[in-house]
């Protein structure tokens, strides 16, 4: 079988500058999307190393995932040389083909791949996103999902640390199969059944990709758009194709693994991906099932509130207000009957912070007082700022224009589905 590929890329309705990437690449059968973060258009630097070094690490014998590893090296390496991109970072799904007729895929961040089978889409890779998180927790509803503060807000992603955690998926195809790479500027203007409506009618996968990003446009465009689509086709010489087994085993998650800078081999820590999943709410559950056997069991519970009511309001956080940066009192989505209250509200919003802060604010950054906490919020007030600054002086009007529309694109009416 052999890929027919047609791609699109759109700054969108309301950005200066595109940073996203891509790349189709045929003679490798390498395929990727890219979403670059930073601010000074230092994300567009970042998604385009990352598909670079991705390219040369896959032309020299590299494994996928290794390959998508020395990115995050390489994006590090040079925001390390120059000050003007430092916090830069970028989301990295790559695909190539193995055998044949095996897709092979490593992801970091929350660009996506779906597979259109049969006329179901599937999403094949799993977000590394704060909200993600607290779906799979059942915290909130995929629904509640698209329309959550934090839904820019990663938990991982290239360009952080020199430790990246890159997961790995492997779809076995069969002709008629159409699979999609995209960036969330797609993901945050459509639903999954408004893009499957327009995967399945789409008659080549130019017109699907074109098609898509008009339509998220239309949609709002509120960020920068891009969709790679691949049609799986028969050829002659095939092997006639076995039909899968059941429907549930379409794709397979590979074991994650952890990479370091310098450490030339891999350690796959099989499962280590559900680390992520389990930040703190699942550990206050017990809470909630306490059982009254009589007065001293009482009293006793209740002194226990009381500490965790203490707790909870002795507790400042630093995470989102809409697309604000705030300077929360509580514990992240509150812990018992105390709701987290919003202390102050920054005007530093989402897209001013680096990668590094995106990472970091994902689920709240804690102090236990409120002066380490309005110290904390203080430096991203500065370092944006800086960032401002930087941008007027090198006259880069443009940013300042969107920063000043900003109003209009925000809050609940910003989201545009
Ligand atoms: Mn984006």
């Amino acid at each position: 079988m052999k890929l027919v590929t047609g791609a699109s890329t759109d700054v969108g309705r309301q950005r200066a500058a595109n940073e996203d990437a891509y790349l189709v690449d045929p003679d490798r059968s390498l395929y990727a999307v890219a979403d670059g973060m930073g601010g000074h258009r230092a994300g567009e630097v970042a998604s385009a190393a990352a598909i670079e070094a991705l390219a040369g690490g896959v032309g020299t014998g590299m494994a996928l995932v290794d390959a998508v590893a020395s990115a995050n090296t390489r994006i590090l390496e040079r925001a390390g040389d120059d000050p003007e991109l430092a916090g830069m970072g970028t989301t990295l799904t790559a695909m190539t083909m193995r055998g044949g007729s095996t897709a092979v895929l490593a992801h970091v961040g929350d660009s996506r791949a779906y597979l259109l089978r049969n006329g179901d889409l599937v999403q094949v890779t799993e977000d590394h996103s704060v909200v993600e998180g607290l779906v799979r927790e059942g915290r909130i509803t995929p629904e509640q999902a698209e329309h959550h503060p934090s839904r820019s807000m990663l938990t991982r992603a290239l360009g952080v640390d020199h430790h990246v955690e890159v997961a790995g998926y492997e779809v076995d195809l069969l002709p008629g199969d159409r699979l999609m790479l995209c960036s969330d500027g797609l993901t945050t203007m459509m639903r999954d059944r408004e893009i499957a409506v327009v995967l399945r009618a789409a008659r080549d996968p130019l017109d699907a990709a074109s098609t898509l990003v008009d339509a998220a446009n239309r949609a709002g465009g509120a960020d920068n758009i891009t969709v790679v689509v691949l049609d799986v086709v028969a050829e002659e010489g095939d092997e006639p194709a076995a039909a899968p087994v059941g429907d549930a085993a379409v794709v397979r998650a590979t074991p994650s693994g952890h990479w370091e800078l310098e450490a030339d081999l891999v350690d796959p820590t099989p499962g280590a991906g559900a680390a992520v999943a389990t930040t703190g709410a699942s550990a206050r559950r017990p809470w909630r099932t306490v059982v009254f056997v009589g007065v001293p069991v009482l009293l006793v519970v209740l002194i226990g509130l009381g500490a965790v009511g203490w707790y909870a309001r002795r507790t400042y956080y630093v995470g989102l207000d809409g697309d604000r940066v705030a300077l929360y009192q509580g514990v992240p989505g509150g812990l018992l009957w105390w709701d987290e209250t919003v202390e102050r509200r920054s005007d530093v919003t989402v897209d001013e912070l680096t990668v590094a802060q995106r990472v970091d604010l994902g689920d709240g950054h804690r102090f236990s007082s409120l002066d380490a906490a309005t110290r904390f919020l203080a430096r991203i007030e500065h370092d944006a700022e800086g960032d401002d600054a930087k941008a007027t002086d090198d006259a880069a009007p443009e940013r300042t224009d969107l920063t000043g529309s900003g109003p209009t694109g925000s809050g609940p009416t910003g989201g545009g589905r």
